[in-house]
């Protein structure tokens, strides 16, 4: 055995986001890929929007002189710059380019922060249903999540949070507009969050960071504002990417912003720039950060989402699936029929429809859809969905 144990061991587990997808894969190449209906993969199928592709032609048209060379490890000035006028602009507070690191995405930004603050056995504390890796995440740096539950509306129980939280605890990873349920979380409960971070914090003489993994922060829909935590917390830490807003995940380009009144700011500062390097990230890439720095206010079709995101909720709750209705993102989490969600995913993947089973992200019992498709798969994937419906006595 030449892989060391602990990766065999998450590969065993591993992600069922990719398994399902691999699954689609093969099932492709058995039936037709226009046979085969998957929803698996939170990979947008919007282009990025023309203003993208506007700042790409400019730059290969007349690439200024050593634009690919290294440069500094947080990231061009000018940049970070941007993204801080942006964060402000949303939320009135006074960030400047030096607040911000930019990073390989936001699964980047997570680790960076994650190597920075924690030592070997502190905890993160995540609130279930999660996005899958933020567990590999927390164990690339030695930490330890611990699991909080959420209610019937997938919101945290703030007494099962004030619970969770001891003397080890060094953060708290949330994620809103959510994946993999779609939901916002309100002003009113960020603020709640943030009061029990504060009480804990003062009960044990501790620094707990809210990191805020936003990357659907702008896909939000029916007029809703996103509260910024930021707000709220001055130990809120933003960790996201322009993976979603601006469909480029293959590109690779997020960054971290951090609370300009944070009390430890520039020691975490230093820490995150020195892990961006050491993680072997080095940088963001080059030539991403010199166009997203004039992308700061230009996002995806919201409303070609919504139009998605209202077409598949009133048919499966037309066919009697119970779920919450999403207000971001591009994910819904229904309830499976059955207890058993793998076998619940199972018997849709004989009507060749893919989906993948909550227990990937410690919500068993539901099952995940991703939207961001084409209308076509959309349409095709409700037959599917209907016939699996009846077989397990839905309406
Ligand atoms: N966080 C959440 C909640 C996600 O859904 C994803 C990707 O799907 C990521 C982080 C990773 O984003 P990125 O591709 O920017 O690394």
């Amino acid at each position: 055995m030449f892989m060391s144990e602990k990766v065999r061991k998450g590969m065993e587990t591993g992600s069922w986001i990719r398994k399902m997808f691999d699954t689609g894969n093969i099932m492709k190449k058995q039936y037709g890929a226009d046979k085969v209906f998957d929803l698996t993969l939170g990979n947008p199928i919007v282009e990025p929007p023309a203003a993208f592709f506007i700042e790409l032609k400019k730059i290969a048209d007349s690439a200024a002189p050593g634009m690919h060379r290294y440069m500094e490890n947080a990231g061009y000035p000018e940049t970070r710059a941007a993204v801080a006028a942006q964060l402000n602009k949303e939320t009135g507070l006074t960030l400047t380019g030096g607040d911000i690191v930019m990073t390989v995405g936001a699964a980047g930004a997570i680790n960076v922060v994650l190597k920075t603050i924690l030592n070997a056995g502190e905890e993160v504390i995540l609130i279930k249903p999660y996005f899958g890796e933020y567990v590999n995440y927390v164990d690339n740096h030695g930490g330890i999540s611990k699991l909080v539950p959420s209610d019937d509306l997938f919101m945290p129980g703030l007494d099962e949070l004030e619970k969770a939280v001891n003397k080890n605890t060094r953060a708290i990873i949330i994620n809103s507009p959510h994946n993999p349920t779609g939901v916002v979380y309100s002003e009113k409960l960020m603020r709640q969050i943030c009061a029990v971070l504060q009480k804990k914090e003062a009960q044990y003489g501790t620094a707990i960071y809210l990191i805020s993994d936003e990357p659907y922060r702008k896909l939000i829909y029916d007029g809703l504002k996103y509260p910024s935590p930021l707000l709220f917390h001055n130990r809120a830490i933003i960790a996201t990417s322009h993976s979603k807003d601006l469909a480029l995940p293959g590109e690779r380009i997020g960054y971290i912003a951090i609370h300009p009144e944070c009390p430890e700011k520039q020691e975490l500062m230093d820490g995150f720039i020195y892990c961006n390097r050491t993680l072997g990230f080095v940088n963001a890439p080059a030539m991403m950060q010199h166009i997203v720095r004039y992308l700061q206010d230009v996002t995806v079709s919201i409303a070609d989402y919504q139009k998605k995101r209202d077409f598949l909720y009133q048919n499966l709750v037309e066919m009697g699936y119970s779920l919450v209705k999403p207000q971001g993102a591009f994910y819904m989490f229904p309830k499976s029929p059955i207890p058993d969600d793998v076998a619940f995913v199972r018997a849709l993947q004989e009507e060749l429809v893919l989906a993948v089973p909550g227990v990937g992200f410690g919500g068993p019992g539901h099952f995940r859809i991703s939207y961001c498709i084409d209308d076509r798969t959309l349409a095709g994937s409700l037959e599917g969905f209907r016939k699996t419906a009846r077989k397990y006595g839905l309406k």
